[in-house]
């Protein structure tokens, strides 16, 4: 019921927006403000937050089905339909009433800020320190590809306190804050143009001795990747149904295409160059979507690994780009024209292979996962 009745808002709320969307770059704030005060009515925007925090509580294969309908626009179109990182469940009582609390009721909008110039994969990397001032902590360092930062009213960032003695050599100790626009000593500015999800902009963030109290750490001093992982890896099987969400609209579209566009006398569909084509593109989007349910099906069941989430993100981003590639050859030049879906969902898959964990880095959290109990990784 919670899929239908988003599939049926995103059909009629959403769509309509889309050629407006692409052909602008961007969306519009009045189109940001009307899709977000419709989706905050009908309990979409907060429904994957907890019912205790004001969202609605749904499961998280429920929150797979959504995250499935919403991947079939833009990111910068699915932005202003649900919101907000579940990271900041991890916010006191205090901290709530300020930052958690206004992004449940979509009054404010968050940004995540781990990615620096010289630290993407290699998050422990990261060069952004924070140094400990009486009861302040002071961030200097700079950080990129920061998406929806220029919507945003507030970040979390991540800088690194210290060092921890470990087995294997010294490690940074790494610690979240929650900064507010507006703060002295950061700045937000445009970065690069991304080649495809209009509206969904990166950014820069600069720190230059950005004062900020203790009370704005988010869980405790030094463990910012605790915090981070609780959110990233359930968030990956997110990213997976996403995937498929795209995926089945290029699929359909070429399905539609197959079975009315006629050459030689005939619907290509009739082709098997074509129809084995179709073939292939349902087998393999059917294969995502039971990896990604099975994932977030254990999540639920609190029995999800690293490995589980990497491999739904790993095929089924994988697998959305030789769908979507597949799909443009189904519509031979129509699939190249920016004014028509196809090219488009194309060239926004690519990046579900790049954030969340590159496919690389996923192949690496896989195999260690099953070359370790050889000793083997
Ligand atoms: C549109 C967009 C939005 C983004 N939004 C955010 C955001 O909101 N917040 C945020 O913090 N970050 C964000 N990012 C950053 C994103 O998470 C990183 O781009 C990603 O983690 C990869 O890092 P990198 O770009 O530095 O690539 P690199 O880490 O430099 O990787 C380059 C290549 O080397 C490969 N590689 C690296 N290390 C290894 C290894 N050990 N073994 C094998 N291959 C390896 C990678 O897989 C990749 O193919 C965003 C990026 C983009 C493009």
């Amino acid at each position: 019921m919670v899929r239908d009745s988003l599939r049926a808002f995103i059909r009629e709320e959403v769509y309509p927006h889309e050629d407006t969307v692409y052909a602008a770059g961007d969306v519009a704030p009045e189109i940001e403000e009307a899709i977000r005060a419709k989706s905050l009515d009908l309990g979409f925007w907060n429904a994957h937050f907890p019912e205790d925090v004001g969202g609605g509580g749904i499961d998280n294969v429920t929150y797979a089905l959504m995250s499935q309908e919403l991947g079939v626009t833009t990111w910068g179109l699915i932005s202003c339909i649900m919101g907000g990182s579940l990271i900041l469940c991890a916010c006191t009582e205090d901290q709530r009433a300020v930052y958690l609390d206004p992004v449940v009721r979509g009054e404010k909008l968050d940004c995540f800020a781990l990615t620096e110039p010289g630290a993407g994969s290699d998050a422990m990397s990261i060069r952004t320190r924070a140094r400990r001032d009486g009861d302040d902590w002071v961030i200097t360092g700079q950080k990129h590809f920061i998406s929806n930062a220029d919507r945003a009213d507030f970040a979390v960032v991540f800088a690194v306190t210290g060092e921890n003695e470990t087995p294997r050599g010294k490690r940074s100790r790494i610690t979240a804050f929650l900064v507010d626009k507006g703060t002295k000593g950061f700045v937000v500015e445009p970065g690069s143009n991304p080649i495809g999800n209009p509206g969904h902009n990166v950014n820069n963030l600069y720190f230059d001795e950005c004062r900020v109290p203790s009370s704005q750490i988010l869980g405790e001093e030094g463990t910012g990747f605790d915090v981070a992982g609780e959110w990233l890896v359930p968030g990956r099987v997110m990213v997976a149904a996403n995937c498929c969400g795209k995926a089945r609209r290029a699929l359909d579209m070429s399905l539609e295409w197959a079975a009315s566009r006629k050459q030689f006398g005939q619907t290509i569909g009739r082709f098997q160059g074509v129809s084995f084509k179709l073939a292939d593109m349902e087998t393999e989007l059917q294969a995502a979507e039971w990896l990604t349910y099975d994932a977030a099906w254990r999540l639920d069941q609190g029995t999800l690994s690293d490995a589980d989430a990497a491999m739904a993100k790993l095929y089924a981003s994988e697998m959305l780009g030789r769908v979507t590639d597949e799909a443009v050859q189904v519509h031979g030049g129509m699939g190249m024209m920016s004014d028509f879906p196809i090219g488009r969902l194309w060239r926004d898959a690519r990046i579900e292979r790049i954030w969340e964990g590159t496919s690389e880095v996923q192949r690496h959290i896989i195999s260690r996962s099953i070359l370790r109990p050889l000793e083997a990784s």
